[in-house]
């Protein structure tokens, strides 16, 4: 496995394997990386040569107040993930390298940014764009995988890859779960032992309106207020911060809840911004 932490490096890597014919494949990550991230790089595995796995924690989507300071880091942990299952490259960028004293050139993606996480985090996607076109730009890659987990990220992300002509085939892969339903993430290691089971309430309003939808109501409202009860029933300590039914690719609200639609949730449980989606 190889490492890297320069970018003249990775870019002269990139090129020598396109010219040599092997395809590249990308996955970028902020590292802690769980078994949803693994599933993302054995994804780009089976459909490319090479694939590049990023670990950097991009300082530039933190708001002010987000854990920037605390965002867990493993690197020891994360290299030893990506061998074991056979990742072939990881690039470590230093946060000084990728933005220096005199950096102002920003990538935006305008209208799918200003809704759900756009609003609870402004500024957090003008930092997501531009760090993935950096990326793009330095790796080269013919393919990249996101999650789902995070679908208005992936969605706005193949907005700028169509927008910006990148010759990226882009790929959203599905969320990986723990065994009671909890979408991984690196926050999940905030609970404590004792939190930890009520984290399933995102999953659970979650399931709730792929139920209600089955028995054929289809009401955005009704089927809201059920979620927020059933999120309040499971962890008395939660606190909602929207729920929202839009259509897959335009993010657009829909009025009445159907299959196809995304179902999307975030909420403060136990004091830890989670947030989930589930296809309906
Ligand atoms: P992060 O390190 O949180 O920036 O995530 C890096 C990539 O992993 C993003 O494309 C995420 O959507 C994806 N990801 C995070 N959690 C999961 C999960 N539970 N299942 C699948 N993909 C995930």
């Amino acid at each position: 496995m190889q490492l890297i932490r320069s970018i003249k490096k990775m870019q002269t890597l990139a090129r020598e394997l396109t010219a040599s014919g092997k395809s590249i494949g990308l996955v970028p990550t902020m590292g802690s990386l769980h078994q949803g991230h693994l599933s993302l790089i054995d994804r780009a595995k089976r459909k490319t040569d090479s694939v590049i796995t990023t670990i950097f924690v991009n300082p530039a989507q933190f708001g002010r107040g987000e854990d920037l300071k605390n965002y867990p880091l493993d690197e020891k942990g994360d290299l030893a993930k990506i061998k074991s299952i056979g990742g072939q490259i990881v690039f470590l960028p230093r946060a000084d390298d990728i933005y220096s004293d005199d950096f102002q050139t920003w990538v935006n993606v305008e209208n799918l940014t200003n809704t759900l996480e756009g609003k609870a985090r402004p500024a957090h996607f003008r930092g997501v764009t531009t760090i993935v076109a950096k990326l793009f730009n330095i790796t080269r890659p013919d393919l990249v995988v996101f999650g789902q987990k995070d679908y208005q990220q992936a969605v706005v992300l193949k907005r700028m890859t169509l927008d910006l002509g990148y010759p990226i085939k882009f790929v959203i892969a599905p969320t990986v779960r723990e065994r009671d339903g909890l979408a991984m993430s690196s926050r999940n290691r905030n609970f404590s032992p004792d939190q930890r089971p009520e984290a399933i309430c995102l999953y659970l309003a979650l399931r709730t309106a792929r139920e209600m939808i089955k028995s054929r109501i289809d009401n955005v409202k009704t089927i809201s207020n059920e979620m927020r009860a059933v999120i309040r029933a499971t962890c008395a300590k939660s606190k909602v911060d929207y729920i929202a039914f839009t259509e897959f690719e335009s993010l657009k609200p829909v009025r009445k809840a159907k299959r196809g639609v995304i179902v999307s949730v975030a909420a403060s449980v136990h004091g830890v911004r989670l947030i989930d989606n589930m296809k309906l």
